[in-house]
C-alpha cells in the first residue's frame, strides 16, 4: 500500500486517548491509514504520493463549526456592504444603490445589507422615497443589521402587490407615513420574511433566490474563506431550500472544499414528513443533521426571552417567536418522531426553559427514539437548566468568541446573569455536552479566536470576564473537533485524527499548547486538508 498523502516530522495531537501524539500519518481514498513514528510509515511513500514534511509544525483535527451560517455568509459576496464600516450617511448608501442600478439589467433586483440606522449621519431612517430617487424602476430591498427588518422602493412594494390598502401581516408590520397612511417601504419582522426570507417565510418570497450558478459560485468562494481558518466542516445552521440544493450540485461535482451538516427550517418539516425522509440523511460531504426552530430574540439585540426582565427595563421580558408552550411542544415532538435533532435556537432563560420542557415531554412519548437535540447558543443559563439539559442529555452550542466581541457590553442589559453566559466550563462541569461555534456572520468567524476566548475569557478591551468559566486547551480544542462532531452524531468518522477516520487536518504554524493562550488567535494556518486533499496553503 502507499498513500495519497503523507505528513512527516510533523508534531500531530491526533486529540485520540489511545494515542496522542505521533510525527506520521498517512492518508489514502480520503482516510487516515496509518499513525506512528517517521521511520514507521516511511515506506508509505510511493512515487505518487505528496509528501508533506512539517518541519515539527503542529497538525491536529481540522475545526468543525457546529452553528454557522454559510449560506448566509456565501450571499455577502453578491450583496452590496451596507455596512457602518462603509456607509455612514443616507446619502452614501444612495449612491451605491444608484451605481448598482446604473449596471443592473432592466427588473433586476438591487440587495443591500447590514444597514444600520444608527450609524447614518442624517439622524432618519431610510424611507422608500429615497431608494426610489436611486432606483426608480429595478427593485431595491435594504435588510438592517438585526435581520429584523428591511427598507424597500416602490417598485418592491409592487412586485409584493403591497400598497396602503394591504394589512399588517401576523407577527409582522408594514411601516406606514403617520400623516397620510402611504407605506413608509419599512418591512417588520413577518413582513420582511414573508417578503425576502425564504427560511422564515410562510409563502414563496418576492425578492427570488439567486440564480443556482451564481449560488453555487458565492458558496465556493465563502467555503475557501473558511478553510483559510482552518476549518474543514460546519453546520449551516438554517439552510434555505436553494442551498440545500447548492450544497448538493457542489458534492456532486466534487467542488465542496469543506462538509456541510444542514439544519432545516422547521417550516419545511411537513415535507420531509411527507416524504418520511428521516433525519440523518446525506453522506459525509452533505448531510442532513437537525431542525432549526427559533424560540427567542437576540442576546445583543436586547430581545432574548427572559423569565425575570431586563436590568435596563425590568418590564421588558424580551420577545418569543413561539410564545404557547403547546406549540412548542407539537414542534419538537414531530422533529423527535421523524429522528432529526432539534436544533432550537433560544437564549433566555424562559426559552431555554421552554425549549427542555417540550424535549422532556417528546422524549416522554417516544423514548426509543434518541436524536441529541441541542439548544443553539444556550445563553443564559441558571443550575437547575444545567441539571434539566444533563438529566435530559440535550448539548449546548453557546457562541465561542461573543465574549470577546461583546465584553461586559452586556451587563446593563442583564445585570449579574450576564456573567452566567458563554458559559463553557459550568455546561462540563454539569456534565452537559457542549459543542463551539461561531454563529458567524452574526460572530466572528474564526475558531483561533473562538478557542482564546473560551481558553482566556478575555474581551477585546482586555478585561477578563468570570474566569471560573475558563476551560482548559484541551477541551477547548474538542469542542471545535470531537464534541462538535459529537453534535451532528459523527464521532465515529471525524473529530479526532484515528485509524479510519477522514483526513481532516489543520497544520499550524505554533503550538497552542507551548504559548500563551493569549496568543492562540494569533496562531498561523498554515494547510487545511479535507477528505486528504491540501484545500487551502498558506503563501509564504
Ligand atoms: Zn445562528
Amino acid at each position: 500500500m502507499k498513500a495519497e498523502l503523507l505528513l512527516t516530522n510533523a508534531k500531530i495531537r491526533t486529540m485520540d486517548t489511545s494515542r496522542p501524539l505521533a510525527q506520521s500519518l498517512a492518508v489514502l481514498n480520503g482516510r487516515i491509514v496509518a499513525i506512528g513514528d517517521n521511520h514507521e510509515l516511511a515506506n508509505l511513500a510511493g512515487p505518487d504520493t505528496i509528501v508533506l514534511d512539517l518541519k515539527e509544525k503542529t497538525v491536529l483535527p481540522a475545526f468543525i463549526d457546529a452553528h454557522e451560517h454559510l449560506s448566509w455568509f456565501s450571499e455577502s459576496s453578491l450583496t452590496l456592504n451596507c455596512s457602518p464600516q462603509k456607509v455612514n450617511s443616507i446619502k452614501k448608501l444612495l449612491s451605491l444603490v444608484k451605481w448598482e442600478t446604473d449596471i443592473a439589467r432592466p427588473g433586476e433586483w438591487i440587495r443591500g445589507v447590514l444597514y444600520d440606522d444608527t450609524k447614518m449621519s442624517e439622524n432618519r431612517f431610510l424611507n422608500r422615497r429615497d431608494l426610489d430617487i436611486a432606483a426608480p424602476n429595478n427593485p431595491v430591498i435594504v435588510i438592517h443589521v438585526s435581520g429584523h427588518w428591511a427598507v424597500v422602493n416602490s417598485a418592491a412594494l409592487k412586485l409584493g402587490e403591497l400598497n396602503r390598502h394591504s394589512v399588517n401581516p401576523r407577527g409582522g408590520a408594514l411601516g406606514r407615513d403617520t400623516s397620510t397612511g402611504s407605506l413608509d417601504g419599512v418591512l417588520l419582522e413577518m413582513a420582511m420574511f414573508d417578503f425576502a426570507f425564504e427560511s422564515l417565510a410562510t409563502k414563496p418570497t418576492i425578492v427570488p433566490p439567486f440564480p443556482r450558478m451564481i449560488r453555487k459560485k458565492a458558496a465556493i468562494e465563502a467555503a475557501k474563506e473558511l478553510n483559510r481558518s482552518g476549518i474543514s466542516g460546519v453546520s449551516d445552521a438554517l439552510c434555505p431550500p436553494s442551498y440545500i440544493t447548492t450544497y448538493h450540485d457542489l458534492m456532486i461535482a466534487k467542488e465542496l472544499p469543506l462538509r456541510v451538516n444542514i439544519i432545516i427550517p422547521y417550516i419545511f418539516l411537513n415535507h420531509l414528513e411527507n416524504l418520511g425522509l428521516i433525519g440523518g440523511w446525506g453522506n459525509e460531504w452533505v448531510r442532513s443533521a437537525g431542525i432549526k426552530i427559533i424560540v427567542d430574540g437576540a442576546i445583543a439585540g436586547h430581545t432574548s426571552a427572559l423569565k425575570d426582565g431586563h436590568e435596563d427595563d425590568p418590564d421588558d421580558h424580551g420577545i418569543l417567536l413561539i410564545e404557547d408552550q403547546l406549540e412548542l411542544d407539537q414542534v419538537v415532538q414531530r422533529i423527535h418522531n421523524m429522528n432529526y435533532q432539534a436544533c432550537i435556537h433560544a437564549n433566555g432563560d424562559l426559552a431555554i426553559e421552554m425549549s427542555l420542557n417540550a424535549i422532556e415531554q417528546a422524549q416522554q412519548k417516544r423514548p426509543g427514539l434518541t436524536p441529541r437535540h441541542r439548544i443553539e447558543h444556550c445563553t443564559m443559563i441558571t443550575d437547575n437548566i444545567l441539571k434539566r439539559m444533563h438529566q435530559l442529555n440535550v448539548m449546548a452550542l453557546p457562541f465561542a468568541s461573543y465574549l470577546w466581541q461583546h465584553g461586559e457590553k452586556l451587563k446593563p442589559f442583564y445585570g449579574q446573569r450576564a456573567h452566567r453566559m458563554f458559559a463553557h466550563n459550568s455546561f462540563l462541569n454539569a456534565g452537559v455536552r457542549v459543542a463551539a461555534s461561531s454563529d458567524h456572520p452574526v460572530g466572528l468567524q474564526s475558531p483561533l479566536l473562538g478557542l482564546q476566548c473560551m481558553v482566556t475569557r478575555q474581551a477585546s478591551t482586555g478585561e477578563i470576564i468570570r474566569p471560573q468559566e475558563k476551560i482548559s486547551i484541551d477541551e477547548a480544542f474538542k469542542m471545535y473537533t470531537a464534541y462538535a462532531a459529537y453534535a451532528t452524531g459523527e464521532e465515529t468518522i471525524k473529530g479526532t485524527l484515528s485509524l479510519g477516520k477522514l483526513a481532516d487536518m489543520v497544520v499550524l504554524n505554533r503550538d497552542p499548547w507551548s504559548i500563551p493562550p493569549e496568543e492562540i488567535s494569533q496562531i498561523g494556518v498554515v494547510n487545511t486538508i479535507v477528505d486528504g486533499k491540501i484545500v487551502y496553503a498558506h503563501e509564504e
